[in-house]
């Protein structure tokens, strides 16, 4: 099976309408949230009511009895976000107020991965070419956002100008603060889950990532990355507009930077370094990822040098391993907490500083573009 579309018996959840809306946020970090909160509200209440369904539904694999020991255990992780990233506590702040949530709701979403001690086993697939093998010599990034499949009514495009950082365009959902995209200093980021064992009471790693998109250089974003006060981590595959381009694997105590070294590099939920691999938690239930990577890469490899976005789409609505493929659906006997589907798709060319973006499943969905307004 390559790219042709899935059986009719697929219970993937498809968007309510094509185009994924946009939101334009500017000026200081709290502004920017109450803007965010104001214009998303139903969908920032819809993901704080969802995740209480969970919590409620699966309070034993999760390890937390209700909503309220979700707050108590993610007010754990506030002083850390407090001293090392006020800025992105403001946001939440904000998101809270627009969308006239408790903050403490907001606090839950944002550290959802961490006090459930990544229970939700979730995936990603992200990629990045340059260009000695794209075919117009761009720099072009592939992300497939899988997640919850309800989650899905939940996304938008942001456009950020923040007041002391560079602008952005990403994309997110509900109230979660933005980290998959790119920004006007060239620097592109996407998010992969990886499972270290080390994780501990620390930044949350969406606070984390917030912080790479307001990088203005290459090593600043890898810094950010590396925050050494982090909870735990992803990888993070930071591609910049020269070409140059990492996957910078992340967990509580460790990082390391993988470069690459022939103009791609890929990456999806397991850890590719060494010193990485042997603090991985559960290291055989990551089957699905290695398939997906492996795959990606060979994808990769049979287009080198004839590299374009069209290339880069059909990679991302590949179905090889359906439905746990790199174009990912929804497996029908899974749990609550192992359900998941591409609630988006996009691609990013960093040299043209557009991003085209699927809203889910992108082997059934459009892609439109938005791009970064100078
Ligand atoms: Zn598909």
């Amino acid at each position: 099976m390559g790219t042709d579309t899935p059986p009719s018996s697929d219970s993937t959840l498809r968007p309510p309408t094509d185009r994924l809306p946009l939101v334009r946020l500017e000026g200081s970090h709290g502004e920017m949230g109450l803007q965010l909160g104001r214009h998303r509200a139903a969908q920032v209440n819809a993901m704080i009511e969802m995740y209480r369904r969970l919590f409620a539904e699966a309070s034993v694999e999760l390890g937390i009895d209700n909503w309220q020991e979700a707050i108590l255990h993610a007010h754990k992780y506030l002083p850390f976000a407090e001293e090392s990233t006020p800025q992105y506590v403001e946001e939440m702040r904000g998101i809270a107020e627009g969308a006239g949530a408790p903050f403490d709701d907001i606090l839950v979403l944002n550290c959802m991965e961490a006090i459930t001690s990544d229970a939700l086993h979730l995936g990603c697939t992200s990629l990045a070419v340059g260009p000695e093998v794209t075919a117009g010599g761009s720099v072009l990034i592939g992300h497939n956002e899988d997640w919850i499949p309800e989650d899905i009514h939940n996304v938008f495009v942001v456009h950020a100008r923040p007041e002391e950082e560079p602008a952005y365009l990403a994309i997110t959902y509900g109230g979660l603060l933005p980290n998959i995209g790119f920004n006007a200093c060239g620097i592109a980021q996407c998010c992969d889950s990886v499972y270290p064992s080390d994780a501990r009471v620390g930044v949350p790693r969406i606070l984390v990532a917030r912080g790479v998109l307001a990088a203005r250089t290459l090593s600043d974003a890898i810094r950010a990355a590396s925050n050494r006060n982090r909870d735990a981590g992803y990888n993070h595959l930071i591609a910049h507009e020269s070409g140059e381009m990492y996957n910078v694997e992340v967990s509580a105590r460790r990082f390391e930077m993988l470069p690459s070294d022939d103009g791609t590099v890929a990456h999806a939920n397991h850890y590719l370094h060494p010193s990485m691999q042997a603090i991985e938690k559960n290291s055989g239930d990551l089957i699905n990822s290695r398939v997906r990577l492996n795959r990606a890469r060979h994808l990769i490899a049979a287009r080198r040098g004839s590299l374009d976005q069209a290339a880069i789409q059909a990679i991302l609505a590949d179905h090889m391993n359906y439905p746990q493929s790199i174009c990912n659906h929804i497996v029908e006997d899974d749990t609550p907490l192992d359900r998941q589907q591409t609630i988006a798709s996009l691609i990013i060319d960093l040299s043209a500083r557009t991003m085209l973006v699927s809203w889910g499943t992108p082997c059934s969905n459009e892609f439109f573009a938005y791009t970064l307004e100078p």
